[in-house]
């Protein structure tokens, strides 16, 4: 006699333990498979005497329903775990913050970024020039004579081809702009620079900010606003500025620009020398030679220029006595600039 009640029992208490599909797989085989159990009893019905055939058939078939079911509920059971443990591997949280970056922007990256910015939002676009650059650009077409003192070989860079050297400020740039561009011109070009300088507040390379701006109507006043709105946005203080009469090649008339002291608020510090103003920019009217070594008549066009050096307004903004600190990577001192 077959117990089919045992059967069952030993059916469920198999799948009970049963953890992957794979072993679930095997289970079944061994049941329904074609040389299962449950195969092997269907085979023998026709071995049943006829009276009991009927009866045991039924039995069979309750049983092969039985399985069926049980290894389908098992089934969905473990594709379910499976599932859940797939998607708990391949998980990722979105909101676990990113490992630290390692870099940081330079203080001179930072400061040229933002006085960039404050032109830009005053209508200035950025024009770029080489580092190496023709000695026409850089002295002569500024109308810097041959005697010229900073032509003098103690402060500028010169290369080994005849008719080049190292740029000595970014003013070449606006001889670039000028000859390529028509009026209205309104720039600014930002960039290393070269000279023969090393101290405490000079370097051989340091950065500079050159402006320019050519139109019908552009005035001493325009620029003394220009320059005054940049240096009250660039330092976010409304202190006095300046402007003192000086001399360059390129403009007439000529002014250096001074602001009160933003480190003693004019009361008097080393860093003003006590006397309460730095000095800050050069700038000027554009000398009509000038725009006119550039093909622009000056019947109808004129233009006034500035020229900052952006590690000395780096040094006053952060507060930095020595301008070779920008230059030796001491980590200690380039992350105080997160
Ligand atoms: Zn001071």
């Amino acid at each position: 006699m077959v117990d089919f009640e045992k059967i069952k029992e030993e059916l469920r208490s198999l799948l009970s333990s049963v953890k992957t599909s794979k072993e679930l797989q095997e289970i079944r085989s061994k049941y329904l498979g074609s040389k299962g159990v449950i195969k092997e009893l269907l085979k023998k019905i026709k071995e049943i005497p006829q009276e009991e055939r009927r009866e045991f058939g039924k039995k069979v078939n309750q049983l092969k329903e039985f399985a069926e079911q049980l290894f389908k509920e098992k089934e969905e059971e473990i594709k379910k775990v499976e599932l859940e443990e797939k998607l708990k591997k391949e998980w990722i949280d979105l909101t676990v913050p990113p490992p630290k970056v390692l870099g940081s922007l330079h203080p001179i990256t930072i400061t040229l970024e933002r006085i960039v910015e404050i032109f830009k939002s005053m209508g200035f676009e950025v024009e770029e020039g080489p580092e190496i650059e023709l000695e026409e650009y850089n002295f002569d077409m500024l109308n810097i004579p041959k005697e010229h003192p900073a032509r003098d070989m103690q402060d500028t860079f010169y290369v080994n081809k005849p008719g080049y050297l190292l740029r000595t400020h970014t003013s070449p740039v606006q001889i670039r702009t000028m000859l390529k561009k028509k009026p209205p011109i309104q720039i600014i070009a930002p960039g290393k620079v070269y000279r023969r300088d090393d101290d405490p507040t000079h370097s051989p390379m340091f950065h500079q900010v050159e402006g320019l701006v050519v139109n019908e109507y552009a005035n001493f006043r325009h620029m003394k606003y220009v320059i005054e709105e940049f240096l009250r946005k660039f330092f976010e203080t409304d202190m006095p500025v300046r402007f003192r009469t000086s001399y360059f090649p390129f403009t007439e008339p000529s002014a250096e620009v001074d602001i009160g002291c933003v480190i003693c608020k004019q009361e008097g510090c080393r860093v003003c020398k006590h006397t309460g103003w730095l000095e800050v920019m050069g700038c000027g009217m554009v000398h009509p030679q000038v725009l006119e070594n550039c093909g622009i008549d000056t019947e109808f066009y004129q233009g006034f220029a500035f020229g900052m050096g952006v590690e000395r307004l780096a040094m006053l903004l952060f507060g930095i006595d020595n301008i070779k600190l920008f230059y030796e990577n001491d980590l200690r001192f380039l992350k105080q600039f997160f």
